[in-house]
């Protein structure tokens, strides 16, 4: 008899899967050691330089030859591997390895990556740490070459994949994952990564359920097991009986329904039952995403966080690559506004070689802090911006305001970037909107005279939380405290709101409130008319929204407000 096993993970793309198990063997190689004689260590070095050349040669044709209709981040993901392998130090560290400690060449480049994997691994940024597994998928392409075996895949072309197979692996690297395009499958399971990990971001982009992180599937899931996975739960059942097959089936076709019906809502009016027209637009990190942001129906984008442009390389990008990023969004957007953030970086986001020294890096040099403490930096991006905005209407925001001689002098710093633009005859729009983050309690506590000195206000719930909190938003310690519905919390969004709305500047909710359809509706009783967040979130929250009527809902929050009770996100459904 074949019994039914429950497994879980992380799931990270929305959906069900039914299918069939097709097992990946394992990704990481036996690989031998020994020692090289010492007449033999050029001839190794050699063999090791040539395996890293044809991983580069195969990775940079991978990318070449990558279908129109692959997704963006695939090509993204295939150069960052092959820079990995080209980065002159992991050679240089290898072949010393070979030459001082006489390793061959699999030995020392197994030791090499396993240290850096590891300065990844220890990195606080999640974004980072993720990373490790690049190194570990690169190293292990330089080791299936060095062998003489480049695929670990099973033969698409002689396999029927018609959508019900299920890929179970230990690891899917971007390079693995373009091959698996060339089939259709149900959905991807995986012993590693997270929810930012290459499966997630390329499975989210192809729109196919996911759960990572699973820890022992490949081990616990047999060839051919018949499997139920939940992508939102990260549940995955495996040979269950046929009743619970029947219910899942249609959870399915319930959920391909609906999302058909989301489909529709595309183009339509962010518009309440009582007609109140919300904005509702996109957050990004990388320019690439912008064309997803539009195909999901954002207004324009709410937040290009551009810190990413900054992180996980050993050189800041120059004036004319951030000019080009940002030229690139705005081309996508065609006409649509663009809110570019300004460098926030600190804290939980460094760049490449800073290491965080400061006590309390969340209370330290961050963002505009860190911007007007490093004017040259600050400038170039500046001056990037300022030359971005002759494609399209440019909104600059600076992030982590606290006084307002923060906004004089970043203004200053705009204008000094505007006139040495002009002085040097170089092409520019200085007419750009100018807007700051609320998202240090004092500022939302003092909030009118900031809304009166600038164009508009993004509410940085994130942070926001976590200063008014008093906890770490990436200390899982104390992720319990981590509460937005806090009456305090909502008391600030909504004095906030309503400095806005006296002033007449528009203000909206980029932190991760904003795409969480739970809290939809109760942030339009606080009188919330800007949404900005992932997007793929955008389809969910803009139904709610055509569901509810905010004059009600603001009538109930405000009462709630005014005691400072917590709100009861049940009673406002309906
Ligand atoms: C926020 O703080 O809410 C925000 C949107 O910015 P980040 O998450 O990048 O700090
Ligand atoms: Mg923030």
């Amino acid at each position: 008899m074949i019994s039914t096993l429950c497994l879980y993970g992380q799931g990270v793309v929305r959906g069900y899967a039914i299918g069939h198990a097709v097992v990946m063997s394992a990704a990481s190689l036996e690989i031998a050691h020994y020692r090289v004689a010492a007449e033999d260590i050029p001839a190794e070095q050699q063999r090791f330089r040539q395996a890293v050349d044809t991983t580069v040669r195969d990775l940079h044709e991978m990318a070449e030859a990558l279908p129109g209709d692959a997704p963006r981040e695939l090509a993204v993901l295939l150069s960052v591997h092959a820079m990995l392998l080209q980065d002159p130090m992991l050679v240089q560290s290898v072949c010393q390895l070979i030459q001082e400690r006489q390793y061959n060449a699999e030995w020392a480049l197994t030791t090499q990556g396993q240290s850096l994997a590891e300065q990844f691994a220890l990195m606080e940024d999640a974004y980072l740490r993720e990373r490790s597994a690049d190194v570990r998928q690169v190293i292990e392409r330089v080791l299936r070459v060095l062998s003489g075996s480049a695929h670990w895949l099973p033969n698409l072309d002689a396999m029927d994949t018609d959508g019900s197979l299920i890929v179970v692996a230990r690891d899917i690297s971007p390079a693995d994952m373009m091959r698996l395009r060339g089939g259709k499958f149900g959905a991807f399971l995986t012993d590693l990564g997270g929810a930012t990990s290459h499966t997630a971001i390329v499975a989210r982009s192809m729109n196919v359920p996911a759960v990572v992180g699973m820890g022992m599937v490949r081990t616990l899931v047999r060839d051919g097991d018949q499997l139920i996975v939940d992508g939102l739960h990260g549940t995955v059942l495996v040979n269950p009986p046929a009743v619970v097959l029947q219910e899942y089936q249609e959870r399915q076709a319930a959920f391909l329904r609906e999302r058909d019906e989301l489909k529709a809502l595309r183009h339509a009016p962010a518009v309440t039952l009582d007609g109140i027209q919300i904005c509702m637009e996109a957050n990004i990190e990388l320019p690439e995403e912008a064309a997803d942001a539009l195909a999901q129906g954002a207004e324009g984008i709410g937040l290009f966080r551009s810190e990413f442009l900054f992180m996980g390389r050993p050189e800041l990008p120059g004036e004319q690559e951030q000019y080009e990023a940002y030229a690139a969004v705005v081309r996508t957007m065609a006409g649509r506004s663009v809110t570019i953030r300004t460098l926030d970086i600190g804290a939980d986001k460094t760049l490449d070689g800073e290491a965080t020294v400061a006590t309390n890096p969340a209370l330290g040099l961050r963002a505009i802090r860190y911007c007007l403490a490093n004017p040259e930096l600050f400038n170039t991006q500046l001056r990037a911006l300022l030359r971005a905005a002759i494609h399209g209407p440019i909104r600059v925001l600076f992030p982590m305001i606290s006084h307002m001689q923060e906004i004089h002098a970043a203004r200053r710093a705009l204008a000094r970037a505007a006139e040495e633009l002009r002085d040097a005859g170089v092409a520019h729009n200085a007419a750009v909107q100018v807007g700051a983050m609320v998202e240090i309690p004092a500022m939302a506590i003092a909030i009118e005279p900031f809304a009166e000195a600038l164009d508009f206000l993004s509410i940085g719930t994130n942070d926001l939380i976590q200063y008014v909190l008093a906890i770490d938003r990436g200390d899982k310690d104390v992720s319990s405290l981590y509460d937005p519905m806090h009456p305090a919390v909502l008391r600030l969004i909504a004095h906030t709101i309503n400095a806005g709305e006296r002033v007449g500047k528009p203000v909206s909710v980029c932190g991760e409130m904003a795409g969480d359809v739970r809290l939809t509706r109760m942030l339009l009783g606080l009188g919330l008319t800007g949404f900005s967040m992932h997007p793929q979130q955008l389809l969910d929250v803009k139904k709610e929204i055509r569901k509810a009527h905010t004059n009600a809902l603001r009538v109930r929050v405000a009462s709630a407000l005014n005691r400072a009770e917590r709100i009861d996100l049940a009673a406002l459904t309906g």
